[in-house]
């Protein structure tokens, strides 16, 4: 915990109460991730429009992988029983 406690503060002023943030600040830039740090959007997961990664290339793909052989397998766990 000292490490972080000694980490720069977010510059950022609340807008409601006037006070400063206080949450530690990302490195390399004056302001904590949720005032703005770290620029440009990022593909996928951290995309700000990233819904739930139903439809994304490789979630399809990967979903075609695992269902094909689903049925298959599930009647080999329960002949196990
Ligand atoms: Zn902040």
């Amino acid at each position: 915990m000292h490490r972080a406690n000694a980490a720069p503060r977010c510059s950022a002023k609340s807008k409601r109460s006037g006070k400063p943030c206080r949450d530690p600040a990302v490195r390399g830039w004056a302001v904590c991730r949720m005032h703005g740090a770290g620029g440009s959007a990022k593909p996928g997961y951290a995309h700000p429009n990233w819904k739930h990664g139903g439809r994304s290339g490789e979630t399809v793909e990967l979903r075609k992988l695992v269902n094909a052989p689903g049925r298959e397998s599930r009647n080999v766990v329960d002949s196990m029983e």
